[in-house]
């Protein structure tokens, strides 16, 4: 607390990243990044882009990236928009979509920054209870509302949320926007990208963090209508015009045009996860139908934090939420198999 800070920065409770320690270096299951490097592509790209050019702003509008992405999703130009990352777009449109007093709805369970950003501009929002087995119920946000916001797959419980319900969703909310966060689509849900053309007020967010090994360069993108997207650009020149850097540009491109390389990452993913989904099985543990680069876990018998504890011994680091409902639950990025094999072997000594 300090006497120069204003009410709102006073009553902020801010977003609490996983944990990057530094102490010892640890097998790191924790914050969902993609175990393998980024596209031999995006590295050569990043060194032609240093030297003299640093010297001079990057490309406020982002033009090469853009077409690259709309390229890539059979979209026009105009329905993209990319950002520092998919957290800035989302703050860009809890800014520009919603409005005070006109609740915002998400589910109770999920990423924990979306009240973050209600609360940092001032939006009310409503939690909707996720059904028993973590599935979103997606009749419940049939409700008055001023804007919905829904992961697919959700975080942390990695369940998709099939795309007939998202429509049947969309059918229900004509008039305010829908935000649905794609971060972890492309290890297994249905994109809703394509829905854009028909609805207006959809808009589908997207990262570069995860399928394509990024998160430290900071890139995410958004798909949606011009108008959307308009808005969005709006937002983003009224607070920073130059979000994304000229190295994070070059790299971001050739990620996205080195789709071989996506592809063949992104499948090793889901192989080593449905492999680690049989094992944890096989140990007794419950595991939800995990369609992200992470897997939710919970053992019938043994706490979670202590699993969390003994794990961090054991030099592996998991995700332990002390939250209600999933207390018992630790989420579990995806490895290589070689970390996998390690983590595997350390809980089920744990567990025997
Ligand atoms: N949405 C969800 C559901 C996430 O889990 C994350 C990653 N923490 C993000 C968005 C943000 O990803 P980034 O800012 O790295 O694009």
């Amino acid at each position: 607390m300090s006497r120069y800070w204003n009410e709102r920065t006073a009553s902020l409770v801010p977003y609490v990243p996983g944990e990057q320690p530094k102490d010892q270096t640890y097998i790191k299951l924790n914050t969902n990044e993609n175990p393998y490097p980024p596209s031999p592509a995006v590295l050569e790209a990043i060194r032609s882009a240093t030297g003299d050019q640093l010297r001079l702003y990057p490309d406020p509008t982002c033009e090469d990236l853009t077409r690259a992405i709309a390229i890539r999703y059979g979209v026009s130009e105009k329905e993209v928009f990319v950002g520092n990352g998919s957290d800035e777009i989302l703050a860009f449109a809890f800014a520009g979509f919603f409005t005070p007093g006109s609740p915002i709805l998400f589910p109770d369970i999920t990423y924990s920054f979306y009240p973050v950003y209600a609360q940092l501009y001032g939006l009310d929002y409503e939690t909707i209870a996720l059904d028993e087995s973590f599935g979103v119920p997606i009749e419940d946000f049939r409700r008055p509302n001023g804007g919905i916001v829904l992961p697919n797959p959700n975080a942390p419980t990695a369940q998709a949320i099939p795309l007939a319900q998202i429509r049947k969703l969309l059918d229900s909310s004509p008039d305010r926007v829908v935000v649905i966060d794609e971060a972890y689509i492309d290890f297994g849900g249905e994109s809703a990208i394509g829905l854009v053309g028909q609805y207006p007020n959809l808009l589908v967010v997207q990262t570069l963090s995860k399928s394509r090994s990024l998160a430290g360069l900071r890139v995410g993108f958004a798909i949606g209508s011009e108008e959307l997207i308009e808005g969005l650009n709006r937002i983003k020149n009224s607070f920073n015009s130059y979000t994304i850097d000229r190295l994070a540009l070059a790299g971001a491109i050739a990620a996205i045009e080195d789709n071989d390389y996506f592809e063949t990452t992104r499948q090793a993913v889901i192989a080593t996860r449905e492999r680690t989904v049989r094992q944890l099985v096989r140990l007794g543990f419950n595991v939800t139908d995990s369609k992200a680069n992470f897997v939710f876990v919970a053992h019938p018998e043994k706490n979670a934090a202590d699993l969390f504890a003994q794990l961090k011994r054991d030099g592996i680091l998991v995700r332990y939420f002390n939250k209600p409902r999933i207390d018992n639950y630790l989420r579990v990025s995806i490895g290589t198999d070689e970390e996998m094999d390690a983590f595997l072997a350390a809980i089920e000594k744990i567990v025997a």
